[in-house]
């Protein structure tokens, strides 16, 4: 188990002035995952943030100085918790479970998804129901989503949002019981975000995504169709739950999305092709084979005759595959979330660097040899 860091938020010292503030709405929007064509939301997904005190460079501050970023006096420097120098606390995992799925297995891929996890800190909620078929694109209610049927009972829809509101209402970093990291979160903020959730529930939203209340408190949310094979499903819950482990993604990195997002915004596929590269690793290892890569590139190569680009998770994920065969990335990296330990992560992945760039250029360049998917020769040192 990986401990929590809770060091004192206590020093003031002051924020670099050159951090802008211009308040960025909360972002959305869909990807593709391979089983159901889930959207995703961003903001819940990329977050956050550092590393030791003297390599910060994305500073994060205390949310009543946002608005007043640029008088030095009034802002708070956020130290970022690491594992180094936070306090030992073993997160938890509860599972909310409205589906066909089987909660004993739903419990089994959280723990065989956390223990890669090289630095897992925050207690992980699940809540899953079922939707049936599509019915339609997206209404005010289940926007970013897609509407299916609801199939879920009324006494079963109130429980599901009876237990997202308490999870929600509790949310550690605001009842004092753990920091509140940056200090971006407030009540105000959460009870938004937990509308459009109850909302979701309510329309029939095909929802995949990971909401992050607190820095130690983080979800998976997902809607399993009807239609989705328990492999399918298993996939995308992976691939969410990784999002969820992902310490350091968009909202803690930018204060709740007041600082540069841009920034996290163009490596989506970074975030997108991790979770996904971790979800065949992981399913593979539960399902008993060892076919994850020869999977992974299968559906990238498919996606690539299909027109897809980097931006779908199938061929973010093929792309750090090939950085890994090509020895540009430790696989460990990406399954224990490594990369995503300091708000400094999307240094490491600018178009300039040429292990990076050549990995976003050459990732469809898979083929199929004596019946199994692999890249081509020509890709490879
Ligand atoms: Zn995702």
């Amino acid at each position: 188990m990986k401990s929590l860091t809770s060091s004192n938020l206590a020093s003031s010292q002051d924020l670099e002035a050159d951090e802008t503030d211009v308040s960025l709405p909360e972002e959305e929007r869909g990807g593709s995952d391979t089983d159901a064509q889930q959207k995703e939301l961003i903001e819940s997904e990329i977050g956050t943030t550092s590393a030791l005190a003297e390599s910060l460079d994305t500073s994060t501050t205390l949310k009543h100085a946002v608005e007043s970023n640029h008088h030095e006096s009034e802002i708070v420097r956020w130290v970022a918790p690491t594992a180094d120098n936070s306090v030992s606390r073993n997160p938890e995992i509860t599972i909310n479970n409205f589906s066909r799925l089987a909660t004993s297995d739903l419990q089994s891929w959280t723990e065989a998804g956390t223990s890669y996890i090289n630095w897992w800190h925050s207690d992980i909620t699940s809540f899953i129901w079922p939707i049936g078929d599509e019915v339609g694109g997206p209404n005010d209610l289940s926007h970013p989503f897609n509407r299916f049927q609801v199939t879920l009972g009324k006494d079963s829809i109130k429980n599901l949002k009876n237990a997202y509101t308490n999870w929600s209402d509790s949310a550690p970093c605001l009842t004092g019981e753990h920091p509140n990291f940056g200090g971006w979160q407030s009540r105000y903020e959460l009870d938004e975000g937990k509308k459009l959730v109850l909302g979701w529930m309510e329309s029939g939203a095909d929802v995949a995504t990971a909401p992050t209340p607190c820095f130690s408190s983080r979800a998976v949310t997902y809607a399993f169709p009807d239609e989705s094979t328990i492999e399918n499903g298993q996939h995308t819950y992976l691939h969410e739950l990784y999002h969820a482990l992902s310490s350091y993604l968009q909202d803690y990195c930018t204060n709740g999305g007041a600082l540069d997002g841009d920034r996290f915004d163009k490596l989506r596929w970074v975030a997108e092709g991790t979770a996904h590269y971790f979800a065949y690793v992981v399913a593979a290892e539960l399902n008993g084979t060892d076919d994850a890569i020869e999977t992974m590139l299968r559906d990238a190569e498919r996606g690539a005759r299909g027109g897809e680009t980097l931006s779908s998770a199938e061929s973010a994920a093929a792309a750090l595959r090939l950085m890994v065969e090509r020895g540009d990335l430790l696989e460990e990296d990406i399954m224990g979330a490594r990369i995503f330990e300091t708000c400094s992560w999307p240094d490491n992945w600018q178009i300039s660097i040429p292990s990076v760039s050549y990995a976003m250029n050459n990732w469809q360049e898979i083929e199929s040899r004596s019946g199994k998917w692999v890249f081509k020769n020509s890709v490879l040192p």
